[in-house]
């Protein structure tokens, strides 16, 4: 007989809204095992698992799902590790609804299985449980490699080569490693002890980690190149861009980079412990509606606004954050404008910004992205009070090593040029790859990146791995 359909997600447990936005503590509080081995049990174990091929790295999906309604916790966790270094991270922000669970099949007529929250559930089973496994290193293969940038890419990178039994060392521009996991994406979603937890981990590999070291200023990429065989540049994308507008230079006008930096790198959400500077808006309004914009939001709600507004010039439908996070926003108060565009910023005469002059836009046809295209209103000009406005519409890779790698090939946007299965560039013993190849994208995209960058520079110094016996092509 056919298994019924159980058609809904087992809900997440979270913090009520009027409770969390006081604090900084996670909102999701992640399931319990039985609500976990509940939600397995949705999966309907199909023969032809589309889930897998929505995973950029190809977990076993199925395979830690069957786990779990086995109750095969530590079984599970070891399966979704084959693939996934990171799998507290990914659990936890991954656009999932975007990847496996979008090709889910459960999906098609009902809520697809919780792939990411199952994830999430056995990566922290495992932390609790204090027994974290960690597979076979091979003995030293004799070749040295640097890593630039300790984001998820470079974390997938130097992790894959220390296995293959690579001397590895980390060159990180900041104080604390984990890129974005670290200065980016606020505590209350991604808390800062699972990520140090992971780069503890990466560290146990016996990889060397070098904090505040700027590839570019305190050693150039060709120095390095000296002293290693092969270098992979995972520098990111940390140049925001903004809205090229009037005002923009105000006191209380913040790119998102740097006040989501000031707020979780520098502490600032625990001020006076930390004595950062950061405006503590009464009125903050976010221009861009990606998952920046809400982890902004969020975080001026969290700071004591009593009212946030995020700006956006196209309508909900085109929201490019995730679900999860538009959802959690609405509930914690955050106000979207929609179809609103700022084109001047306004400022009292101590130079702090005041008001914002906005246009109303409405939707035209599709442009490149497929997405309709905003138009504005004539003569729709209206204002709106703020007195801290954080830009969040996009980054691009800081230009540094481009300026001091003579030879590296940079594409329009300031991108490293990097062929997208193998992460080559354009010089000899140079890979690279995530953010800093495709500009500002997902963690697992660059996760994915860095795994293939270790996989072709591993070829490049050894050679194609050898075919098991009686495989070798005829
Ligand atoms: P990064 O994480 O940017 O790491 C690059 C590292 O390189 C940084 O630590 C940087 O300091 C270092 N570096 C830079 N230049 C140098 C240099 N010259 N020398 C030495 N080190 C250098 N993605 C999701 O999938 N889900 C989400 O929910 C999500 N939310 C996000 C929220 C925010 C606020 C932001 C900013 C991004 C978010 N993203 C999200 C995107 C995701 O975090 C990135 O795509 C991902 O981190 C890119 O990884 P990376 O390793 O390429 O670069």
């Amino acid at each position: 007989m056919a298994k019924p359909i159980d058609p809904k997600k087992r809900p997440m447990p979270k913090q009520a809204p009027f409770e969390r936005v006081r604090n900084f503590d996670e909102v999701a509080l992640g399931y319990t095992p039985g609500l976990a081995r509940e939600e397995a049990s949705r999966c309907l174990a199909c023969k032809n698992p589309h889930c897998v091929r929505g995973c950029p790295v190809a977990i076993d999906i199925p395979g830690f799902v069957q786990c779990i309604i086995d109750g095969d916790f530590s079984g599970g966790i070891k399966k979704i590790k084959e693939r996934n270094a990171l799998p507290a991270v990914c659990g936890r922000v991954c656009p999932q609804e975007e990847q496996c669970e979008k090709v889910c099949v459960l999906g098609k007529k009902h809520e697809a299985v919780a792939i990411g929250r199952l994830e999430r559930f056995l990566a922290d089973w495992e932390a609790a449980s204090g027994a974290i496994g960690r597979p076979d290193i091979a003995p030293p293969n004799g070749k040295r490699v640097a890593v630039v940038g300790s984001g998820p890419a470079g974390i997938t990178v130097a992790s894959d080569l220390a296995l293959l039994g690579y001397d590895v060392e980390m060159f990180e521009a900041l104080h604390e490693a984990g890129g974005v996991l670290t200065y980016g994406i606020p505590e209350f979603r991604l808390p800062k002890a699972i990520v140090r937890r992971e780069v503890e981990y990466v560290k146990s590999l016996g990889i060397k980690l070098h904090l505040d070291f700027i590839v570019g200023k305190t050693r150039t990429v060709d120095d390095l190149l000296r002293d290693f065989d092969a270098i992979f540049i995972g520098a990111g994308a940390g140049l925001p861009w903004f809205m090229e507008i009037p005002g923009e230079n105000l006191n209380g006008v913040y790119s998102a980079n740097e006040y989501l930096t000031r707020c979780n790198l520098m502490k600032g959400f625990r001020f006076p412990a930390y004595n950062t500077p950061l405006k503590r808006a009464s009125r903050a309004a976010i221009f861009g509606g990606g998952n920046v914009a809400m982890d902004s939001a969020r975080t001026a709600l969290r700071l004591g606004a009593d009212e946030v507004h995020v700006v956006y010039r196209r309508s909900r439908d085109e929201l490019p954050a995730r679900l999860e996070e538009i959802e959690n926003a609405e509930e914690e108060g955050v106000i979207f404008d929609y179809l609103t565009l700022p084109i001047r910023l306004i400022g009292d005469e101590s130079g702090w910004l005041t008001e914002i002059e906005c246009l109303r836009m409405e939707l035209g046809e599709p442009d490149q992205s497929g997405r309709r295209r905003p138009v504005p209103i004539e003569g729709s000009e209206f204002r709106m009070k703020a007195d801290a406005a954080v830009c969040a519409i996009g980054n691009s890779p800081n230009p540094l090593i481009a300026m001091t790698t003579p030879g590296l090939a940079i594409g329009k946007k300031g991108n490293i040029v990097a062929d997208e299965e193998t992460g080559k560039t354009s010089r000899e013993g140079l890979w690279a790859g995530g953010d800093v190849v495709t500009g500002a994208a997902t963690v697992i995209s660059a996760m994915g990146a860095g795994r293939r960058a270790a996989r072709s520079l591993h070829e490049s110094l050894f050679g194609p791995p050898v075919p098991p016996p009686g495989e070798e092509e005829k």
